[in-house]
This record gives C-alpha cells, structure tokens and sequence, in this order.
C-alpha cells in the first residue's frame, strides 16, 4: 500500500491511497491531473473521502464520478456533491477493494462538519491540521478547534499527518515568531528549505515532530504561552485561551 500526492491547484494535494491497480481518493479538488495520474497507470478509483465542502476540495468529484461510480464518502452535514455516504463522525469505513479501514473522526472548527479519516498509520485531515499551522476558523468556535486538535494531538505519536496543503514554509514563519528558541523549529526549516528547492512535497509530516513544532499543538507549553501572552498583553492561561490568541495572533499576520 502507498500513498501518493496528486498536486491540484497551486498548493493543494490530492492523497491516493492505492496498490497498483486501484487507489482511494482523498479531497480531489480538481478532476483532471488525479484522471491523468490514474489513466497513466492504469489504476481505478474505488472511493472518494471528502473532508469538508470547499470547493479545493471538492470540485473534481463531480467528473470523476462520471467516469467511474464510485462511492463518495463526506460530512453529513455539509453539501458535498455526489456524496453517498453521509458521514458525522465515530464511524468505521470498511474499503473492501483495498481490504482497508478508516476511523472517521468529527473535526469541528475549519467547517461545521469537517472530518477526518484515521487509517493505514495515516491522518487524512484536510484543513484541520497543516504543518506547523492549522485551519482558519471559518465556521467553527476556538474551543471547537481547540478540542479536535486535542484528539488529533493524542494519536499515536508515529502517525503520519496528510494535509491537504503545501503551507509549511509560510506556517514556519510564523511558529518562528512564536517560539523563536525553539531548536526544533530550525531543524524544521532546514530540511523543508531543502524539500522545497527540489519541489518535493513537505508532507507527510509525523505527530511526534508537530508536537515538537506545530504552535496550534503546542497551547499547554510554556514558550508559547509567555510568548502569546506578551502578544496579546495579558497573561493567558494554557490550553483553549493560549491557542485562541495564538490563532488570532496568525489571523493578523
Ligand atoms: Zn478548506
Ligand atoms: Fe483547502
């Protein structure tokens, strides 16, 4: 099993979960390099996950499913185009082409009825979590971010974060302003400087290193809460008020 990147649009990715002859589509945004990448070898789509409805994410499925009737799995409570698995959360997606697993979580904060999708040692997470960022608050509250990274924050440290953006050069600016001592950090942007000049996709990311570097991860360490209190110029507690002032702090960048 492998999982691929399918670059659509100018930053976002496409995740194929496959073998060598057929792969699950994760948020195909746009429609014509995921056929192209699929015509090219030879490999079916057997379903589509969508996270959340925005159209980066969604805008391919209509064309894909006219060339393959695929079951389009998303949030119930979003309109998601073609979807035929209405999906809130805690349930389990059984892929039998691939024999493979998902957990569906609820995500809440990026949008109303954002998900995510736990399987294969992986976190298909749309726009909840990027590296070293996280989604802005269109529809959901701080504390609903707040809580759905918090679940995020405690699966296994070895899963591997798949994002649906390339914002991690961007993203490490920021977490540098944040926390400017932390080592980690600059470790981080050296080896994405390198990744980058070649054009090599940043992600996946493991959670261990986000918890290490990701400052919408880090609410309860001490650095970040010194530096968002002096930020915001009052002290914070840690936890849900250090990561809303962090997120507003970013908001203004
Ligand atoms: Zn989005
Ligand atoms: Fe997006």
């Amino acid at each position: 099993m492998k999982v691929t990147a399918i670059p659509a649009f100018r930053d976002n990715y496409v995740w194929a979960i496959h073998d060598d002859h057929a792969a699950i589509l994760v948020d195909p945004g746009e429609a014509a390099p995921i056929l192209t990448w699929l015509e090219a070898r030879q490999v079916k789509p057997v379903a589509i996950l969508v996270t959340h409805h925005h159209a980066d994410h969604v805008g391919g499925i209509k064309d894909i499913t006219a060339r393959h009737a695929v079951p389009v799995y998303g949030p119930a409570l979003e309109a998601i185009p073609g979807r035929t698995h209405p999906l809130r959360g805690g349930e389990t997606l059984h892929i039998d082409a691939l024999n493979l697993s998902f957990q569906v979580l609820a995500t809440p904060g990026h949008t109303l009825g954002h998900l995510c999708y736990v399987g294969q040692g992986g976190l298909f997470c749309g726009d909840t979590l990027f590296s070293c960022g996280c989604g802005r608050l269109f529809e959901g509250t701080p504390a609903q971010m707040h809580d759905s990274l918090s679940r995020i924050r405690s699966l296994p440290p070895e899963t591997q974060i798949y994002s649906a953006h390339e914002y991690t050069l961007g993203n490490l600016a920021f977490a540098l302003e944040v926390e400017p001592d932390n080592a980690a950090l600059h470790r981080k942007l050296a080896e994405v400087r390198a990744l980058r000049d070649q054009g090599t996709p940043t992600l996946p990311v493991d959670l261990a290193t986000e918890i290490a570097t990701n400052p919408f991860l880090r609410f309860d360490e001490p650095s970040v809460i010194v530096a968002a209190s002096q930020h915001a110029g009052y002290p914070l507690q840690p936890g849900l008020a250090a990561f809303t002032a962090v997120r507003a702090w970013k908001d203004e960048a």
